[in-house]
């Protein structure tokens, strides 16, 4: 088992990249057939953290989307702030069209919901979402979440474009923080 440290801080591997190319490659399936006879949908790639899941997720699709980026925060270190902030915004016409937002993990569901509801202002005709990671202990919200690749515990992870204050978003496994810290 590898081991890390990020600033002050010691992850250990949790998700080997092997079963996370595995698991995109399921959803991406899945996403394939179910957009097939739609009108072309529009990937919303939430960045930082999804950078690396989109770049994977978009190798594994077999059908025609186009790909935009949108910029959110709502976390500080370690802890959801609860309070989504829009740092680049929605740059693309998608009123009428199908929105596929491709984010890296789901906690709280706070940035889902934002994300939700700034889409249907724009006019979106219909939203799904498909994360790399979600928690389901910790998401208590209505949105439905179609594509989720890898459900995991409530525990802070990083790697695969997944950071610990801007560090750690290289890595192509997943880390856990350890739960020896020495
Ligand atoms: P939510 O709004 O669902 O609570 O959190 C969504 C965002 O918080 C994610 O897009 C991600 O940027 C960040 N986040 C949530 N859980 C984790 C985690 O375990 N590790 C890291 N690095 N970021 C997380
Ligand atoms: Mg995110």
């Amino acid at each position: 088992m590898a081991r890390i440290k990020l600033h002050d801080k010691y992850f250990v591997t949790s998700i080997p990249n092997e079963e996370i190319e595995r698991a995109i490659c399921g959803v991406g399936r899945q996403i394939s057939e179910d957009y097939r006879d739609k009108d072309c949908p529009v990937f919303l790639s939430v960045l930082n953290g999804s950078f690396m899941f989109t770049a994977s997720l978009m190798k594994s699709i077999e059908i025609q989307a186009e790909l935009s980026f949108i910029k959110l925060s709502s976390y500080d270190g370690t802890e959801s702030t609860g309070c989504v902030r829009q740092l680049l915004g929605l740059n693309k016409n998608i009123k009428g069209r199908n929105v596929l937002i491709v984010e890296d993990i789901v906690d709280t569901g706070n940035t889902i919901v934002e994300l939700v509801k700034l889409l249907q202002e724009a006019g979106a005709a219909d939203i799904k979402v498909c994360t790399l990671l979600l928690k389901p202990d910790s998401y208590d919200k209505e949105i439905k979440i179609d594509y989720p690749a890898i459900k995991i515990p409530n525990d802070f992870i990083v790697g695969y474009g997944l950071d610990y204050d801007e560090l750690g978003r290289q890595y192509k496994d997943i880390y856990v923080l350890d739960s020896n810290q020495d």
